[in-house]
């Protein structure tokens, strides 16, 4: 399978793109064609989670063979995964809540990085390349924690994540500072999550830093989802849970379904539109977005728009959200203008000079817009959407989801599209407990209670007032100790690693 860069200016084969992580233009991968999935739908609907995994592997990666992959797909979707077949699928109504959170961390990043590790030990392998991979993650939270769990103590790699200090839960940034692992490296930055990734991507393409790095058998790769890596064993889950509506006799065959995804770097939401392009029937995407919402607004005006005086960056309850530069925007520009890479990069110029970039002009991304609704919730909207799925369906969902359930009800309102629709449900209600909380019993309270009670309180509240489960890889995570660590500014990023790595 060959690989081009969406700015034209780059080629890889599977491998290479895996380890490259972004291309030496700084756009990033794409297969030159998506495969087709050419499935029988009640083949798929009897088909377990690990063997559409390997399908879906196959045809994106196919210079590895099915022994490779089938042991690759083995070991990363083994019991680590707490739920029936890796992932659940709970139905209200028309509403499909797929979740994705049933992995070591609790949230959907687990789906990929589970896997990326043996994908990227195989490639090199394959490859008979023995640099040693130095891993660097941009994290808003959940991205970070999978990619240490992942890479831990893998040989041959060191892992460095950069987190927004201010920007994360407290369980998050704890279940980070707890990670063990010799090959382990954690930089809390005081810059927003836009920041650690910009730092990320100009190392990436930081061409004498990389001789250096040459020199002493080193090379860089990326764990985010701007490594194609990441993003194809994610078009799994979408396939997947088409076959089991199949199968639970809520969809026909071959019946068109929506899609609503929580979004924030694009990633998640794009592997469903690429699950499109391969065959799957889905009529829309709804792009969920927080109070930071530059990507709902870009698909109600065609305008991209980060300039400061139009938006200010926030932090809300739903952190692994807020972005305000979605990579991954890229990837959809360059498959909805049907591969036009000089569009591409004009669009990215402009925002990295400008501040926005407009797709007035092109009919095809016109187009391609409608295919998705873009909306978002408030802060407000969030915990209310918690409080009213506890009390109506005694169902309990996370911040992030909240958001997507709340636009997906805007969206039933605005379009009387009653279609059943997969709700990408991201992460465990554990991870954000204190917002999960304010939402059911103590909005308007937390002001007074934050000084006597942490996340870990809240967590046993949660726990004691709805009985849900605590997921296994946060039950004890009170107890561990964390590292202490120094706070760095993203410009320092790149001195860091010199210093802690090299
Ligand atoms: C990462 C994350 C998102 C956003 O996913 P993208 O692929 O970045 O759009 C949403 N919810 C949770 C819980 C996440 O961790």
């Amino acid at each position: 399978m060959l690989y081009i860069s969406t700015r034209g200016g780059d080629k890889a084969n599977s491998m290479e793109a895996i380890l490259k992580g972004i291309a030496s233009d700084k756009g990033l991968f794409l297969p030159v064609e998506i495969p087709k999935l050419n499935m029988d739908w009640s083949a798929l609907s009897k088909m377990c989670y690990k063997q559409v995994a390997l399908k879906i592997l196959g045809l994106y990666f196919d210079e590895f063979t099915t022994e490779e992959l089938t042991q690759i797909v083995d070991m990363a979707y083994d019991s680590k995964f707490k739920a029936s077949d890796v992932v659940e699928i709970k139905t209200i109504g028309n509403a499909h809540f797929l979740e994705l959170y049933y992995g070591k961390t609790a949230a959907f990043k687990d789906m990929a990085l589970s896997i990326l590790p043996y994908l990227m030990k195989l490639s090199q392998k394959k490859l008979n390349d023995d640099s040693k991979i130095c891993i660097l993650t941009a994290t808003s939270g959940d991205t970070g924690k999978a990619a240490l769990e992942g890479f831990s103590n893998v040989s041959g790699t060191e892992i460095a994540v950069f987190y927004p200090k201010h920007g994360v839960s407290k369980v998050q940034e704890m279940q980070m500072l707890t990670q063990s692992g010799d090959n382990v490296h954690i930089f809390p930055i005081e810059e927003n999550f836009d920041s650690a990734q910009s730092g990320v991507k100009n190392i990436f393409i930081d061409e004498e830093f990389k001789e250096k790095l040459k020199f002493k058998k080193i090379k860089l790769a990326s764990a985010n989802s701007i490594n194609i890596g990441r993003l194809v064993p994610q078009i799994a889950y979408y396939v997947y849970s088409y076959g089991k509506l199949i199968e639970k006799g809520k969809i026909q065959q071959g019946e068109p379904i929506n899609i609503a995804v929580p979004t924030g770097n694009f990633g998640n939401i794009l592997a469903g539109f690429m699950a499109k392009l391969m065959g799957l029937p889905i009529k829309k995407f709804i792009c969920a977005s927080n109070e930071n919402n530059v990507l709902s607004e870009f698909f109600n005006t065609g305008l991209y728009d980060i300039r400061k005086e139009k938006r200010v960056f926030r932090l809300t309850n739903s952190p692994s959200m807020d972005i305000l530069i979605s990579s991954n925007l890229e990837r959809w520009l360059y498959l909805a203008s049907k591969g036009d890479s000089d569009f591409v990069k004009e669009c990215m110029s402009s925002l990295e000079l400008l501040g926005f970039y407009g797709v007035f002009d092109s009919e095809e991304t016109l187009k391609g817009r409608t295919e998705f609704y873009g909306g978002f919730a408030d802060e407000n909207q969030v915990l209310d959407t918690i409080k009213y799925m506890w009390d109506k369906n005694q169902y309990l969902i996370d911040t992030h989801t909240a958001v997507c359930y709340s636009v997906y009800e805007d969206y039933l309102k605005n379009s009387k599209d009653s279609s059943p629709t997969i709700i990408v449900s991201t992460a465990s209600p554990y991870k954000f407990p204190k917002a999960v909380c304010s939402g059911l019993w103590l909005k308007g309270t937390l002001e007074e209670n934050s000084q006597v009670l942490d996340d870990f309180d809240y967590m046993d509240i949660l726990f004691e007032n709805t009985k849900v489960d605590i997921p296994y890889g946060l039950k004890d995570l009170r107890n561990k100790k964390p590292r202490d660590l120094k706070t760095i500014k993203a410009i320092d990023m790149k001195s860091s690693i010199i210093n802690s790595l090299l």
